[in-house]
């Protein structure tokens, strides 16, 4: 008799919002689902030291609540989670097949892809060497390490802007080296920082090498205007520079765009039949938790569809 423990309606990759809220769709539909993630539930949300943006939570709501709070009420509902990396999936029509590192594996009707995004590295001198010794991409988690000292948060998008601000809790300085003259991050952001006495902004500049004896001392920076270089003395860089789709291991097996983002049509189906993709991994004009929970929701009700469709 065949051993049906590692066989779901649905299995889901990726525990950040987008799979969980798919979880919590696919096990209210009763469908059996299952999630697998590597690291923890709640993805990049658990480094948000404070979320302002998810609707309901007027107050404001700290990143790992809200996670603890999305995994409770998908289990709540039947969703399993369990904990592992996924390398490879063989995209058989009837039951997919889907391999964890270490061999183990799992079957399933349709595939929601949820394993978003990593932050990019700078890709200089110095980063990896002091990476964990003043070179962070998580202000949530390392910033209570800087108090009193000098930092520079890299980047002039959201994460940065926001990031920057939270940690001048800590610094006494906060350089925020940026290679244009204008940040990107949204309106509100840009007055806050431009009103915080603790934030500095180096516009035009690149950083070009980190230095530093046991751990980071300084930057070396060069302005791409003038071309002039210059040294930062710092205690600790942040890096936000934007973000790698986890796709790695799908390579060759569906269309991603030239960024390696997985390209989908409005139901979020993939180019393969039956897999599906939701939240940061896959091409979309805005990132955000708001817009991963809508795709989870959405990829969740064509995997439904898509199993109704196979039944029949
Ligand atoms: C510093 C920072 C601040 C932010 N601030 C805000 C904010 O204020 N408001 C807002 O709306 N958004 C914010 N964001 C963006 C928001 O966090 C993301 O848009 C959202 O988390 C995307 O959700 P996701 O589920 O698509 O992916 P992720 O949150 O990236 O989750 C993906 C999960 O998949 C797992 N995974 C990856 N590969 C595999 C694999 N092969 N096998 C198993 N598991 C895998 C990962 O471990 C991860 O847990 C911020 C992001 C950062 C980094």
């Amino acid at each position: 008799m065949q051993d049906v423990s590692n066989i779901y309606d649905v299995i889901i990759i990726g525990g950040g919002p987008a799979g969980l809220t798919a979880g919590l769709y696919t096990s209210r539909a009763r469908l059996k689902s299952l999630l697998i993630e590597k690291g923890f539930s709640g993805g990049q949300v658990m480094t948000i030291e404070w979320i302002e943006n998810y609707p309901g939570f007027d107050e404001g709501i700290s990143g790992v609540e809200l996670s603890q709070r999305m995994e409770r009420q998908a289990k709540k509902f039947g969703l399993e989670i369990i904990q592992g990396s996924v390398v490879e999936i063989l995209p058989r029509e009837e039951m997919k097949k889907i391999v964890l590192e270490g061999g183990e594996t799992y079957k399933a009707k349709a595939i929601i892809l949820a394993t978003g995004a990593n932050p990019r590295s700078l890709k200089v001198e110095g980063e990896e060497k002091y990476r964990g010794r003043g070179v962070s991409y998580c202000a949530t988690c390392d910033g209570a390490f800087f108090k009193g000292k000098k930092i520079a948060v890299v980047g002039g998008g959201n994460s940065a802007v926001q990031e920057a601000i939270f940690l001048t809790k800590f610094a006494e300085i906060v350089y925020v080296v940026h290679r244009r003259d204008q940040l990107r991050a949204t309106k509100i952001l840009q007055e806050r920082a431009s009103a915080n006495p603790k934030i500095q902004f180096i516009w035009d500049s690149l950083v070009e090498k980190i230095d530093g004896k046991e751990t980071v001392n300084s930057l070396s920076l060069k302005n791409v205007k003038t071309g002039e270089a210059s040294t930062l003395d710092v205690d600790g860089v942040f890096i936000y520079v934007g973000y790698n789709p986890n796709t790695e291991f799908l390579k060759g097996l569906l269309r991603l765009d030239e960024h390696n983002y997985i390209l989908t049509d409005e139901e979020l189906s993939t180019s393969v039949p039956g897999i599906f993709a939701a939240g940061d991994v896959r091409a979309k004009p805005l990132k955000q938790i708001t817009t991963a929970v809508g795709d989870g929701a959405t990829a969740a009700v064509s995997a439904e569809k898509y199993i109704s469709q196979m039944k029949k």
